[in-house]
């Protein structure tokens, strides 16, 4: 492989996949099937002793260019791109061979679907979760110690406080105990942390997210190493959860700008939340950079001087004034999703973690107040502006 930079391969991962077939921008192949030139090829084709392409739930040519792509940005050896970053989920538990009566450690702010999946389809299979508090190492260590884990998942970026995890030391720690490590890696992309790289074993995407950028295709990768490459492909040809040719070509073309998207988006973010934190209308403004952030050193340490795309508010008055304050948006929209390219804002309390119980919300540090904004490539005064004028008028 060349010695090139991030830049450059977010511009051309998978794109020299084609042979002698050389358009700039790969076509999209809806396909199927595909014909063989003989029974001897289909015969290797499917017995796989043969690269290509036979049927489109075992592989087709646009899925494996966002794969090889994929793999590329995130240094990992084996990959699947899946319907939707839940069944990518879903996948990489499957991979680490979780069997009845196994059990898996999340950290307790994980994507409210990830820990429902867990605690209904995985525990009627027998597998057991537990769930801590990660970002003391030392809740991490007696857990494991305690529970001993098959598994472990956690998210780089928790949602919706941005608490930053020491994805090394807890990889380190966790292979100690024998434990295999999921992360989901969505919130900060490869661009800000690749979390391969310090030894975590599968590491998945919603591409649905900032991968695809633009609103306009679900999906999902899962990462992995070569021990892993037959359970993920085996999943996929089997429970059928495959990524459509049209949906992998446009997360393709999202992952192209996700360097200079992500980047802008970044430097927005931290923009709007230091206008945010002058305004004086918020309760608080939590942004991973800031020095009053609760994971700030461990941010400082692992992520490049970047601190993602998104910044979350805490408004006083409860959800009435919430309510307000969101019908008062002229710019952002109210929407569930993050990592487009316009502004979003999510109110945390009837969306993401509507089924939590307020203990549970109280114990994550989620309040009625709390707000989350995913912030576009807009103009960062813009941005700020809106969120002002809403703050200032609902109150
Ligand atoms: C959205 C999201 C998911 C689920 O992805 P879908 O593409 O919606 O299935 C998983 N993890 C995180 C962190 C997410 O933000």
């Amino acid at each position: 492989m060349p010695q090139w930079e991030r830049d450059t391969w977010l511009v051309h991962a998978g794109t020299d996949f084609f042979g002698n077939l050389e358009p700039t921008a790969l076509p999209i192949y809806p396909s199927t099937s595909y014909r063989s030139r003989s029974g001897e090829e289909l015969d290797q084709l499917m017995g796989g002793t043969r690269e290509g392409f036979s049927y489109a739930r075992h592989g087709n040519p646009n899925v494996a260019a966002l794969v090889e792509a994929m793999k590329v940005l995130e240094h990992a050896e084996t990959g699947i791109a899946t319907a939707s970053g839940m069944a990518a989920i879903d996948a990489a538990l499957y991979a680490t061979g979780l069997a009845p009566h196994d059990r898996v450690l999340v950290s307790q702010d994980i994507y409210g679907a990830s820990l429902s999946l867990l605690s209904s389809l995985w525990a009627e299979f027998g597998v057991e979760t537990a769930v801590g508090e990660f970002t003391d190492a030392d809740v991490f260590v007696s857990m494991l110690a305690e529970v001993r884990p098959k598994a472990v998942l956690i998210e780089t970026i928790s949602n919706p406080l941005l608490k930053v995890l020491d994805v090394p030391e807890l990889v380190r720690l966790a292979h100690g105990h024998g434990a295999q490590v999921i992360v989901d890696n969505t919130f900060a992309t490869p661009v800000m942390y690749r979390p391969a790289e310090c030894g975590a074993d599968l590491v998945v995407h919603s591409a649905t997210k900032y991968l695809g950028g633009h609103g306009d295709a679900m999906g999902g990768v899962v990462l992995g190493r070569h021990q892993h490459e037959e359970r993920l492909h085996q999943y996929l040809k089997l429970r059928g959860a495959v990524l459509g040719p049209f949906e992998s070509w446009l997360i393709h073309r999202g992952l192209r700008t996700l360097g200079v998207r992500f980047e802008k988006q970044s430097a927005n973010a931290l923009q709007v939340a230091q206008k945010l934190q002058a305004s004086g209308l918020f309760t608080h403004v939590y942004y991973p950079l800031f020095a009053d952030h609760p994971t700030h050193a461990t941010a400082q340490r692992l992520l490049p001087n970047m601190g993602g795309a998104v910044v979350t508010l805490e408004l006083s008055g409860g959800k009435d004034r919430v309510f307000r304050f969101m019908d008062r948006l002229e710019l952002i929209a109210s929407a569930t999703t993050v990592g487009d390219v316009y502004s979003l804002c999510l109110y945390p309390l009837i969306a993401s973690h509507r089924n939590q119980t307020p203990e549970q919300r109280a114990q994550m540090g989620i309040t009625d107040g709390t707000i989350r904004i995913s912030i576009g490539l807009e103009d960062p005064g813009d941005i700020a502006g809106d969120l002002i004028q809403a703050a200032t008028l609902s109150a």
